[in-house]
Parts: C-alpha cells; structure tokens; sequence
C-alpha cells in the first residue's frame, strides 16, 4: 500500500489477499478476489487459501447457475471463513455472468449502475490528515469517513483537522470498536465545541455491547452504524431487536458475497439504512461490492476506496472516477474487473 492502513486493531501495510479463478467447462473464465484483514476479525491470507483450496475440490462439476444451491454447501462448509466464501462466489459468478452475457448487477436485481464511494482517513498525524483531506477534497470527493477509536482528545484533532482542509465535507466516524462509551461522547462534544457535528458514528464501542451502540445513538444524538456487531444474519436480528443502530454495514469480506445478499435483504427489512463497505480490497473485490450495491439499489452509505490506497494495481477494467464514481454502466459482463 501506498502508507500503512491504520484502524483501532491494528493496522496493514502490505496486502496479502487472496485470487480465485473458476473455469466452466465451455472454456469461460471469472475471477473472484478474498481479502482478508487480520486486524478485523483475525483472518489471514493462509487461512483463507487453505480454506478456498479444500472448498474448491468439493466446488468441481457443479452447476455454476445453481448458486442458491452450491451458495449454500459453501456456507455449511467454510463458516467463519467469509473471504474463501466472497472469492470463490465471486469467481463462480463472475464466470456465470460473462456466458450469460450480463453484468453480474442485473442478478441481485439490477437497480442501478453507479455508485459513489466516501474516502476514508486511517488513524494518522493531524497534518497528515489534513493533507489527505485535501486531496479528497480535490479529487470531488464530499463524504470522508476518519478512523477514531484510539483516544478522544488526539481523535478530536485529528477530525478537526480533517474538517479546516475540507470544510465542506460530511464526516463520518469509524472507531472500530475501540471505544468505551463515555469515551465515543467525549469525542462527540470535543466536536461540537468547534462547531463539527458528523453525520454518523460507526462501531463506536465493541461487537458485543449492543446497550453501549444504543447509548452513544440515544445521548450522542447521532445516527450510528454497525459493522463489527453485524457480523451475520442472527446478529443483524439481534441488533434490529435491541434497537441499537440506524445504519448497518455490509462487506463482502466479512459475510461473503451471498451472505451480503441475505443481511442486506434482512436488515433493510428490520428497518435499517445500509452502507456497502470493505476491508482492503483491491478493484476485484470492491467492484463485486459495488455489484451487490448497485444491484439491490437504494443504499445510503458507500466505503469502497481502498483501491485507491493501492501503491501498485493489480487488476484493470471500471477504474474509480473523480468524485468516487464506480459506473457501472459500461461493464457488460460478469464484474468487469480481471488481473492486469
Ligand atoms: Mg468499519
């Protein structure tokens, strides 16, 4: 990566993800990235390997247009093992939509062909936040979203920074579970006494503590997120039923890409808003994201970037446009992404 991706559980300067390739037996190719974070959930790139090399054994001579059918033997067998899960679907799918001759959008139902990314800030120097929003600013991005979670005083200004280089920006806050929830508040007033008042709070305070999520959304008077805490379908539920959050993150990496399907259907019908987002992907995997997203339409939230972090590019086709546009509207088969 170009500088070292910081977040409250570590961080990751060079990406060891993961690429999957399906043939199909008239010869047709698709491609399907995993990407695993272990300062996220402990995921690693051996684990993930391992765990795609046995999947893919089990994987050979299905059907590839039979995916709620083989979707769900890989759920069964790869639990916990999200990244195996989103590259192999991927691939298969990707595979599936270029002999159909259909961008892989139009089989989560076709909504939309454009999407448009937020810029996220890692846990960095106030100057060097400050830089970075700046060229956000300049490259027409308007929704950056700033890593916190570590101390509030020190995220305080790393945020204020943010806001003086690009005052015209929405912010939103990511402290990855990294804080407790007086801490989240403190940061919320240290804010507010200069006049920033973000436009969302993501995983404020750990996974489990759904009552600290409802605390810092009732008295921090701010519209929070779940990433972290919505790690599968029960959890979703769970957190529907505590009323915990408004808005709830779905990653590819994190439920893979059929299990996105499924949390982003039940979390839209437990009455929340939806972010699409990411670990660090490259284009393969953030443009199957953007797929998922533009497919079932109507998501409030897009955190698709970390392509840009890239020092190097791996793959070509559907580059991210000024202002954070992924079009999707030229892709006329499969994701439109493959290994450069
Ligand atoms: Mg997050």
């Amino acid at each position: 990566m170009r500088e070292p991706f910081a977040i409250a559980g570590g961080s990751q300067d060079v990406v060891a993800n993961v690429l999957v390739r399906a043939e199909l037996s008239d010869g047709t190719v698709g491609w399907g990235e995993g990407a695993p974070m272990p300062a996220f959930n402990g995921e690693t790139q051996a684990g993930t390997l391992a765990a795609a090399a046995k999947a893919a054994k089990v994987l050979r001579g299905v059907r590839a247009g039979a995916w709620g059918a083989w979707g769900q033997r890989l759920a069964a067998m790869l639990p916990g093992r999200a990244a195996a899960r989103a590259a192999l679907e991927t691939a298969l799918l990707d595979a599936w939509t270029r002999r159909l001759g259909t961008p892989l959008r139009v089989l989560f139902g076709g909504a939309e062909d454009r999407i448009v990314t937020d810029v996220s800030i890692p846990l960095v120097s106030p100057e060097a936040a400050a830089e970075a929003g700046r060229r956000i600013r300049d490259f027409g991005v308007k929704l950056i979203k700033i890593k916190v979670g570590k101390e509030p005083a020190a995220d305080a200004a790393r945020v204020l920074a943010v806001h003086r280089a690009a005052p015209r920006s929405r912010l939103m806050l990511d402290a990855n579970g990294g804080y407790r929830v007086a801490q989240a508040l403190e940061l919320l007033s240290r804010l507010r006494a200069e006049g920033v008042q973000p436009e969302l709070f993501e995983q404020p305070v750990p996974e489990k503590d759904l009552a600290g999520l409802k605390a810092v959304r009732r008295r921090g008077k701010i519209l929070v997120a779940a990433d972290e805490s919505a790690s599968s379908p029960s959890a979703i539920l769970a957190l529907a039923r505590a009323g915990a959050v408004d808005v709830v993150n779905i990653k590819v990496m994190k439920l893979g890409l059929l299990g996105s399907l499924d949390c982003a259907r039940l979390a839209r019908a437990s009455g929340f808003s939806l972010m699409i987002g990411g670990l660090v992907e490259s284009r393969l995997g953030m443009t199957a994201a953007a797929h998922l997203a533009c497919g079932l339409g109507s998501f409030a939230y897009a955190d698709l970037d970390t392509p840009l972090f890239f020092a190097r590019d791996p793959m070509r086709g559907v580059p991210i446009r000024h202002g954070g546009l992924y079009d999707l509207s030229k892709v006329r088969a499969g994701v439109g992404v493959v290994p450069a």
